[in-house]
Protein backbone atom coordinates (compact mmCIF):
# COMPACT_ATOMS: atom_id res chain seq x y z
CA UNK A 1 0.00 0.00 0.00
CA UNK A 2 1.08 3.46 -0.90
CA UNK A 3 1.30 6.88 0.89
CA UNK A 4 0.02 10.09 -0.53
CA UNK A 5 0.89 12.13 2.51
CA UNK A 6 4.26 10.20 3.29
CA UNK A 7 6.97 13.12 3.95
CA UNK A 8 9.13 10.38 6.71
CA UNK A 9 8.63 7.60 4.69
CA UNK A 10 11.67 7.34 2.49
CA UNK A 11 14.26 8.07 5.16
CA UNK A 12 12.61 5.40 7.60
CA UNK A 13 12.72 2.82 5.21
CA UNK A 14 16.12 3.47 3.96
CA UNK A 15 17.32 3.95 7.91
CA UNK A 16 16.21 0.80 8.34
CA UNK A 17 17.37 -1.02 5.36
CA UNK A 18 21.19 -0.14 6.39
CA UNK A 19 20.50 -1.49 9.41
CA UNK A 20 20.63 1.86 11.58
CA UNK A 21 19.13 0.61 15.00
CA UNK A 22 16.00 0.14 16.20
CA UNK A 23 14.09 3.13 15.60
CA UNK A 24 12.19 2.76 18.92
CA UNK A 25 15.35 2.72 20.81
CA UNK A 26 16.29 6.09 18.95
CA UNK A 27 13.25 8.15 19.46
CA UNK A 28 13.32 7.39 22.90
CA UNK A 29 17.26 8.14 23.35
CA UNK A 30 16.44 11.23 21.54
CA UNK A 31 16.41 14.78 23.48
CA UNK A 32 13.27 15.60 23.99
CA UNK A 33 13.55 18.70 22.83
CA UNK A 34 13.18 16.28 19.39
CA UNK A 35 9.82 14.82 20.96
CA UNK A 36 7.40 17.24 18.56
CA UNK A 37 9.41 16.61 15.41
CA UNK A 38 9.59 12.83 16.68
CA UNK A 39 5.71 13.04 17.27
CA UNK A 40 6.63 11.41 21.24
CA UNK A 41 3.26 12.29 22.65
CA UNK A 42 4.53 11.73 26.40
CA UNK A 43 7.43 10.20 28.47
CA UNK A 44 6.45 8.24 31.47
CA UNK A 45 8.43 5.89 33.80
CA UNK A 46 9.00 2.82 31.85
CA UNK A 47 7.07 3.23 28.61
CA UNK A 48 6.73 6.39 26.14
CA UNK A 49 3.82 7.47 23.48
CA UNK A 50 4.40 8.30 20.03
CA UNK A 51 1.86 8.69 16.80
CA UNK A 52 2.34 5.94 14.22
CA UNK A 53 4.26 7.43 11.27
CA UNK A 54 1.47 5.26 8.53
CA UNK A 55 -1.36 5.91 10.95
CA UNK A 56 -3.94 3.62 9.82
CA UNK A 57 -6.52 6.00 11.13
CA UNK A 58 -6.33 9.69 12.67
CA UNK A 59 -5.33 9.54 16.17
CA UNK A 60 -3.36 6.04 15.57
CA UNK A 61 -0.79 5.79 18.47
CA UNK A 62 1.46 3.47 20.31
CA UNK A 63 2.29 3.01 23.51
CA UNK A 64 6.31 1.95 23.50
CA UNK A 65 8.35 0.20 26.47
CA UNK A 66 11.92 1.93 26.73
CA UNK A 67 13.24 -1.60 26.74
CA UNK A 68 14.73 -3.10 23.63
CA UNK A 69 12.34 -6.69 23.72
CA UNK A 70 10.55 -8.44 20.89
CA UNK A 71 7.83 -10.15 23.03
CA UNK A 72 5.29 -9.43 25.49
CA UNK A 73 6.76 -11.89 27.53
CA UNK A 74 9.71 -10.05 28.46
CA UNK A 75 8.35 -7.08 30.01
CA UNK A 76 8.10 -7.12 33.57
CA UNK A 77 5.21 -6.52 35.47
CA UNK A 78 5.85 -2.76 36.43
CA UNK A 79 6.11 -1.97 32.55
CA UNK A 80 3.38 -3.55 31.69
CA UNK A 81 0.78 -2.06 34.31
CA UNK A 82 2.10 1.20 33.23
CA UNK A 83 1.55 0.46 29.51
CA UNK A 84 -1.78 -0.29 30.08
CA UNK A 85 -2.42 3.12 32.10
CA UNK A 86 -0.88 4.93 29.22
CA UNK A 87 -3.23 3.23 26.72
CA UNK A 88 -6.23 4.16 29.06
CA UNK A 89 -5.13 7.46 29.18
CA UNK A 90 -4.66 7.72 25.76
CA UNK A 91 -7.75 6.72 25.08
CA UNK A 92 -9.32 9.20 27.24
CA UNK A 93 -7.51 11.98 25.37
CA UNK A 94 -8.58 10.40 21.67
CA UNK A 95 -12.36 10.57 22.83
CA UNK A 96 -11.80 14.16 24.08
CA UNK A 97 -9.87 14.81 20.39
CA UNK A 98 -11.80 12.95 18.22
CA UNK A 99 -15.05 11.58 19.84
CA UNK A 100 -14.43 8.53 17.79
CA UNK A 101 -16.90 5.06 17.91
CA UNK A 102 -14.62 2.39 18.77
CA UNK A 103 -11.04 1.43 19.24
CA UNK A 104 -8.90 -1.65 18.28
CA UNK A 105 -6.16 -1.98 21.47
CA UNK A 106 -3.44 -4.90 19.74
CA UNK A 107 0.15 -5.61 19.57
CA UNK A 108 1.59 -7.21 16.10
CA UNK A 109 4.85 -9.64 16.94
CA UNK A 110 6.73 -11.43 15.17
CA UNK A 111 7.06 -10.65 11.43
CA UNK A 112 4.41 -12.80 10.18
CA UNK A 113 2.29 -11.21 12.70
CA UNK A 114 2.51 -8.10 10.80
CA UNK A 115 5.21 -6.33 13.28
CA UNK A 116 6.75 -3.55 11.13
CA UNK A 117 9.41 -3.00 14.19
CA UNK A 118 9.37 -7.08 15.23
CA UNK A 119 12.02 -6.46 17.83
CA UNK A 120 11.23 -3.91 19.96
CA UNK A 121 7.59 -4.83 21.40
CA UNK A 122 4.68 -1.72 21.07
CA UNK A 123 0.96 -1.38 21.96
CA UNK A 124 -1.33 -0.09 18.91
CA UNK A 125 -4.47 1.86 19.78
CA UNK A 126 -6.35 3.31 17.07
CA UNK A 127 -9.51 5.38 16.84
CA UNK A 128 -12.23 3.70 14.67
CA UNK A 129 -15.51 5.21 13.22
CA UNK A 130 -17.99 2.86 10.94
CA UNK A 131 -16.73 2.87 7.35
CA UNK A 132 -13.04 4.79 8.59
CA UNK A 133 -11.70 1.79 5.99
CA UNK A 134 -13.71 2.50 3.07
CA UNK A 135 -13.02 6.36 3.68
CA UNK A 136 -9.45 6.01 4.12
CA UNK A 137 -8.79 4.04 0.84
CA UNK A 138 -9.05 4.46 -2.39
CA UNK A 139 -8.51 3.23 -5.93
CA UNK A 140 -5.01 2.04 -6.65
CA UNK A 141 -4.32 1.21 -2.89
CA UNK A 142 -3.52 4.98 -2.00
CA UNK A 143 -4.21 5.41 1.31
CA UNK A 144 -5.47 9.22 1.89
CA UNK A 145 -5.30 9.92 5.16
CA UNK A 146 -7.51 13.03 6.62
CA UNK A 147 -5.34 15.08 8.53
CA UNK A 148 -1.64 15.39 8.98
CA UNK A 149 0.23 14.28 12.25
CA UNK A 150 1.65 17.59 13.10
CA UNK A 151 -2.41 18.58 13.22
CA UNK A 152 -2.85 15.13 15.35
CA UNK A 153 0.12 15.61 17.55
CA UNK A 154 -1.31 19.28 18.78
CA UNK A 155 -4.62 17.97 19.07
CA UNK A 156 -3.56 15.07 21.47
CA UNK A 157 -0.61 16.45 23.66
CA UNK A 158 -3.64 19.25 24.69
CA UNK A 159 -5.86 16.80 25.28
CA UNK A 160 -3.44 14.17 27.32
CA UNK A 161 -2.07 17.27 29.18
CA UNK A 162 -6.13 17.49 30.47
CA UNK A 163 -6.55 13.89 31.18
CA UNK A 164 -6.95 13.10 35.14
ZN1 LIG B 1 14.45 -0.88 20.40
Amino acid sequence: MDYLWSPWRFHYVSAARHGEGCVFCQKARADTSQDRTNLVLYRAQLNYIILNLFPYTTGHLMVVPYAHVSSLTDLDSPTLSEMMELARDAQAALERAYHPEGYNLGMNQGTVAGAGVADHVHLHLLPRWAGDANFMSTIGETRVLPEDLATTFEKLVTAFRRRA
